[in-house]
């Protein structure tokens, strides 16, 4: 897959922030996930294929299992659909991802997240086999992030070092705070902003001082699903801001963790909410669908430290 690069456009600042477009990028992504996808086919291979499984009617679960089953129309991969009742017993679920593991028409396998209390999370994210972890959710796909021998690799972290780049923006040497420490985004985002050169700080819910650590940023990823925490007065001016949360007001708008008016007088970039983190996560997804087929991997290059 072609590297998707903007060019250096840090240096020009205004005053206003200026916007990371994660719906820009995302589309710009599959695009080129699409290209590559076609060039395969028509040299002979397979279509590659992503077993999407759903457990349960959870409404957010089912918005976003349908957004990506379009995604995969878009970007040339051939979705399959298991939507299993909310009951369905965790041994049942293992057995499926068991013959999705040795399926050979399925190159990706993804469990829609949050599964239903009475299932494991763990057991399940960690039975997909490693080269078919899209998400990048298992304990061998984060591991290796960690030691710097990237495989598939966790999709919304991906996604935000895609953004970063496209816009020409480098981390290395920055000091990146990231708050928020999940297993699906603050953790990995600390092993990719490492893996990229950076000197990162993670910050959660038991930090002492948040505000310290924030002031400090010269990129702040903010990852924690509750607006209100960071406030804009304490981000640095010039300052680069990627907002992952996603939350809904009470009239039903999407916003993130970050105030977006006042941030943008003082940053130099932000990602907005929508339209920042959301696709190009999603837009991840199928670029590790394809790279899981063995079509064009790209990964960055390790740096010396
Ligand atoms: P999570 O609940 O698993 O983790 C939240 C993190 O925030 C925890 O590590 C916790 O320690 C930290 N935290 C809580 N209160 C804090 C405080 N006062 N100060 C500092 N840290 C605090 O959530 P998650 O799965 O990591 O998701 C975080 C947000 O990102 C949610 O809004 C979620 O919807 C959103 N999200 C967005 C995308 C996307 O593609 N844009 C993907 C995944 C998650």
């Amino acid at each position: 897959m072609r590297e998707i690069i903007k060019g250096d456009v840090l240096s020009k600042r205004s005053e206003h922030a200026r916007i990371l477009d994660g719906a820009e990028v995302s589309d710009a992504v599959i695009a080129s996930v699409r290209q590559s996808i076609d060039e395969h086919v028509g040299h002979g291979g397979r279509r590659p294929g992503l077993a999407v499984i759903l457990i349960g009617s959870d409404p957010a679960s089912a918005i976003y299992v349908r957004a990506k089953r379009r995604d995969c129309e878009k970007a040339g991969i051939t979705a399959r659909d298991f939507d299993l009742p909310a009951q369905t017993p965790e041994a049942e679920l293992l057995q499926l991802i068991d013959q999705l593991n040795d399926d050979p028409d399925i190159d990706g396998i993804l469990v829609q997240l949050p599964l239903p209390s009475h299932i494991n999370e763990p057991a399940v994210t960690n039975r997909i086999r490693a080269e078919k972890d899209v998400d990048g959710f298992h304990a061998f796909s984060v591991g290796s992030l960690a030691l710097r021998q990237p495989g598939l690799r966790p999709c919304t972290p991906r996604g935000v070092m895609t953004l970063l780049n496209y816009y020409g923006i480098k981390v290395i040497g920055m000091h990146a705070v990231v708050v928020g420490a999940s297993n699906i985004v603050g953790r990995p985002m600390t092993l990719e902003l490492l893996y990229m050169g950076a000197t990162v700080t993670t910050t959660h819910k038991f930090t002492r001082d948040l505000e310290a650590h924030v002031r400090m940023a010269d990129l702040l990823v903010v990852a924690i699903g509750k607006p209100g925490i960071i406030q804009a007065e304490w981000i640095k001016p010039g300052a680069i801001v990627v907002d992952v949360g996603i939350n809904r007001t009470d009239a039903g708008k999407l916003i993130g963790d970050v105030p977006f008016s006042e941030a943008r007088k003082r940053a130099a970039w932000i990602s907005p909410v929508p339209g920042g983190v959301g696709p190009m996560t999603r837009a991840t997804l199928m670029q590790n669908t394809a790279e899981a087929a063995g079509i064009s991997v790209s990964r960055p290059s390790l740096p010396a430290e």
